[in-house]
């Protein structure tokens, strides 16, 4: 479904993403660990096509994202970047629009949709999400995990193909970390195709089909969680998982 084929992305002279290979089958979950710095939100900001690769090329679904030499189409990447959707760390939501509103804005926007229709498809995600009560509130007046709740109902609003999550609960307290990984869980038990980078490691293992483990922009590690949390092959892959649990 999405195939990473020897990706680089360099900023100047540096160089964050050094070679990265990577395919993610319909419906798989894969989990990115990694310090701070090793190129996480590069690679995912990659995917979706928010940042343009220095090398190498991303296909979803056949097509190419990226095609070798870099070239492209404003406009074929502006359509093809719908069907990946993304949600950040910071939820980034308009403050001066309900819930309701921020859900609905870009299906009209980038999709198209009517008013109505848009409505309707906003109103069965928020109720997905569990915020059937909240709809008509402003984020100002919603937790932190309401508003991450509200941004993930606005990634799925465009029906998305694939979600990228990264590091979604990061900038939550940590009694509002559960409700938001609650929804994650949901959808990945509902087959959708998902990246997630995370700092929660149980939840990785829980959820995760493939772990990987990115350092200095290229993947040290990966495997089935079991194998990856209590065998790991790489010293470096061990020293981060006693660090971080
Ligand atoms: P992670 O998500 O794993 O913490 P990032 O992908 O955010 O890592 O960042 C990796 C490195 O890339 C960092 O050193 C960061 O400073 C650098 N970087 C990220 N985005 C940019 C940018 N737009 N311009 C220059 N450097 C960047
Ligand atoms: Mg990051």
């Amino acid at each position: 479904m999405i195939e990473v084929d020897g990706l680089r992305k360099a900023f100047g002279e540096n160089e964050i993403l050094k070679g990265i290979d990577l395919q993610i089958r319909q419906g798989e979950k894969v989990v990115i660990i990694g310090p701070s710095g090793s190129g996480k939100s590069t690679l995912l900001r990659c995917l979706n096509f928010l940042e343009i690769p220095t090398g190498g090329t991303v296909k979803v679904h056949g097509e190419y994202f990226v095609k070798p030499g870099g070239k492209f189409d404003e406009k074929h990447v502006a359509s093809l970047r719908t069907e990946v959707g993304m949600v950040f760390q910071r939820f980034n939501l308009f403050p001066t629009m309900t819930a309701l509103e921020n859900v609905m804005a870009a299906q009209m926007k980038i999709r198209k949709k009517s008013r109505e229709a848009a409505r309707e498809t906003a109103e069965k995600y928020l109720r997905k999400v569990g915020l059937a009560e909240r709809m008509n509130h402003y984020p100002g007046q919603l937790s932190g995990g309401q508003q991450q709740r509200v941004a993930i109902a606005r990634a799925l609003a465009m029906e998305p193909k694939a979600m990228l999550f990264d590091e979604a609960t990061s900038a939550l307290d940590p009694e509002l970390v559960g409700e938001v990984l609650n929804v994650i869980r949901e959808l990945a038990r509902e087959g959708m195709t998902m990246v997630i980078v995370t700092h929660e490691m149980r939840f990785a293992e829980e959820v995760g089909d493939t772990i990987i483990f990115m350092d200095q922009g290229v993947i040290v590690e990966e495997g089935p969680p079991k194998e990856f949390f209590h065998n790991p092959k790489h010293d470096r892959t061990r020293s981060f998982i006693q660090k971080v649990e």
